[in-house]
């Protein structure tokens, strides 16, 4: 295509473009390469500066991609019919059938369409994630998946505005007609005839995950963006969109209770809970560490230690056990005797020493091996633990802190099939689409399957971009 027409940014206040994308991830750079490819001028407003730009995008590895065939990274077939029933399980079927399986069908296309974006793909990792399969991992992560949208969109004539968040939607009779942005140098109108929210949920914004979680959300660590304070949500909200989702389900996981509060990434996520015990604030075990390997597990412990007192837990571990996970960020807290580990971390050692003797007594013994469901479990205590139980005994000792951190949320715009936001009264806004976390879940209504966050995003990126280009050149 030789038409690479490109927003007017320059005549006094008003910038004047075919389309206007709000956001800067995955989602934005899909629906804005789509749309440029279709002909339309692009312009794409990114709360973040340039160097945080692209959001929770810039933290992710991979993504989940139905395809009939191995092709020398996925390293076998994954039909739509059992990404389907993945989904099902993990949502318990609290998802927009027909959109997901929309989305599930079309995921099929991501791996070329983002081949030809410049994206590239290394081989699975192996060890603990075990989606050599089902995931195609981005060569570099998601930073240098980014890179290559924003190269390509910029290619393409986008014209992207850092530090410029989108502040107010201006609608005619139900008609997106433009938008107010506020840039480092004040506020300026935008005139255009299409609109994408793709500015990710409100998982940054620590008020209105209170109003879901009450005041426990106050200790929460936020894995991703702080730009993600849904705004964009909140202002579609209000202008009588209609929201689908529960404000409280998102993805949560445990992690390192010293990860920063913002932006702390993977690196703060840890491998040892099912190596020893966790116990509350108050010394206490509150859930089984055993029950399953921890990829798959993990996901439901940001939401048990979010119900813990000070919404806070300790994994206990001994010297047995200090090797045998991937290495973390952050060192352990190590003392020699249980009681000074305790004490380090400020948890009662007479409660712990109980704790852990009860623990300790419970243990069967049996074969230990990491790799399988074992046979070392506990009898007769409560919560038990099933699997890997071994006493912690042999020191020195180790702790690690557990904080509840919030990946992202799923309250969002409910859209159709087309990518266009619905209202309350369930008619569509002809030109105004949704795509990535704002709309996520129309999808996800609970749980998670890894990968999926990246899916839905290129998947609705891509749709909405088509929507709206197609929507201005007629
Ligand atoms: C640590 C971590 C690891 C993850 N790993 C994976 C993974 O491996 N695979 C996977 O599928 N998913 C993963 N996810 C989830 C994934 O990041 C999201 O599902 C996906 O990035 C969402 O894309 P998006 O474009 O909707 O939002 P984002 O990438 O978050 O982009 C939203 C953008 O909107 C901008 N914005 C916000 N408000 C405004 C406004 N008012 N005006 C203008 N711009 C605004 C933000 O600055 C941001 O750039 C991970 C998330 C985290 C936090």
């Amino acid at each position: 295509m030789d038409f690479m027409p490109s927003p007017d940014i320059a005549i006094g206040n008003e910038i004047t473009t075919d389309v206007l994308i709000a956001g800067g991830g995955n989602a934005a750079l899909c629906a804005a390469i789509t749309a440029a490819r279709n002909g339309a001028s692009v312009l794409v407003v990114e709360k973040a500066p340039k160097a945080w730009r692209g959001g929770n995008t810039r933290h992710t590895r991979n993504m989940r991609v139905a395809h009939d065939e191995a092709n020398g990274t996925l390293t076998g077939p994954y039909p739509v019919e059992e990404f389907w029933n993945d989904l099902e399980r993990v949502t318990k079927g609290n998802t927009d059938v027909d959109l997901a399986m929309m989305t599930l069908e079309k995921s099929k296309e991501l791996w070329d369409f983002l081949w030809a974006q410049g994206v590239r793909f290394q081989p699975s990792l192996g060890g603990t994630l075990s989606l050599g399969r089902t995931n195609a991992f981005f060569l570099g992560g998601g930073r240098s998946m980014l890179n290559a949208l924003y190269q390509t969109a910029e290619d393409l004539g986008v014209t992207v505005l850092y530090d410029t968040e989108l502040t107010d939607v201006a609608m005619e009779e139900g008609y997106f007609t433009g938008a107010t942005v506020r840039t480092a140098d004040g506020e300026r109108t935008v005139k255009a005839r299409g609109f994408v929210a793709a500015a990710g949920g409100f998982e940054a914004n620590i008020d209105w995950l209170e109003e879901a979680w009450g005041p426990a959300a106050r200790n929460f660590l936020i894995r991703g963006t702080p730009y993600n304070t849904g705004s964009v949500l909140r202002l579609l909200m209000d202008k009588g969109f209609a929201p689908v989702g529960d404000p409280k389900q998102c993805h949560a996981v445990a992690i390192d209770g010293r990860a920063p509060k913002f932006d702390g990434g993977i690196v703060t996520r840890l491998d040892c809970v099912p190596f020893g015990i966790v116990v509350n604030a108050d010394g206490e075990r509150f859930y089984d560490e055993g029950e399953d390997f921890w990829p798959k597990r993990y996901a439901i412990w940001g939401r048990l230690v979010a119900a813990q007192p000070d919404q806070v837990g300790y994994v206990l571990i001994d010297s047995k056990s200090i090797n045998s996970f991937m290495p973390s960020v952050y060192p352990p807290e190590k003392a020699d005797t249980l009681e000074a580990l305790s004490r380090t971390i400020g948890v009662d050692p007479a409660k712990v020493a109980e704790t852990v003797a009860a623990f300790n007594a419970a243990c069967t013994g049996g074969t230990f091996d990491h790799t399988v469901h074992d046979d070392c479990r506990t009898e007769g205590l409560t919560p038990p633990k099933s699997h890997w139980a071994r006493p912690i005994d042999t020191p020195p000792y180790y702790a690690y802190s557990l904080r509840p951190g919030i990946t992202f949320t799923y309250l969002g715009i409910r859209i159709d099939a087309h990518g266009r936001m619905l209202m309350n009264d369930g008619k569509p806004a002809p030109n105004m689409f949704a795509a990535g976390e704002i709309m996520a879940g129309n999808i996800l209504g609970e749980g998670y399957l890894a990968g999926i966050g990246m899916t839905i995003g290129s998947v609705f990126g891509r749709i909405a971009g088509h929507g709206v280009s197609s929507y201005v050149r007629n």
